[in-house]
């Protein structure tokens, strides 16, 4: 008796288990294509935004790249090259030495970051170090 009756009501309860799951989970899926959509709409105008906070520069929308995939707006002020990722603005600068490999700076919030970033940030592939400093602090006649 019993084990007829769970037989009959198992389907049934996993049928509806499935739609509510898949309700939830299409609603999810949506909610971030939603956000995902919002946010690259958001990108270039961010991104114009803080570089005319900045600089007091403000550069055309259609200056603006926009990498969807990657969620990425990247936009070129005098040669300086801006960058917005996850709502973090950095600089992207090659290396000195080759010129091959491009980094991203700390994220930049005030005019003094900006500057630090300008002046003293420098990046530098691991092997195009002139002086490689770990070697140098592991000196044992030092
Ligand atoms: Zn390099």
């Amino acid at each position: 008796m019993y084990h007829t009756v769970s037989l009959r009501t198992a389907p049934r309860t996993s049928v509806r288990l499935i739609t509510r799951q898949q309700t939830w989970h299409r609603r999810a899926v949506e909610a971030y294509r939603q956000s995902a959509q919002d946010e690259i709409a958001a990108l270039p105008v961010d991104l114009i935004a803080r570089i005319a906070a900045l600089t007091g520069q403000t550069l055309a929308a259609g200056s603006v790249y926009v990498d969807r995939v990657a969620r990425v707006a990247t936009a070129t002020l005098d040669g300086t090259v801006f960058r917005l990722r996850r709502g973090e603005l950095v600089l992207l600068r090659a290396c000195p030495e080759c010129g091959q490999g491009h980094y991203e700076s700390p994220p930049i919030e005030t005019l003094a970051d900006l500057g630090y970033t300008l002046s003293t940030w420098q990046p530098q592939c691991p092997n195009c170090a002139p002086e490689d400093p770990i070697n140098w602090l592991e000196r044992e006649d030092i």
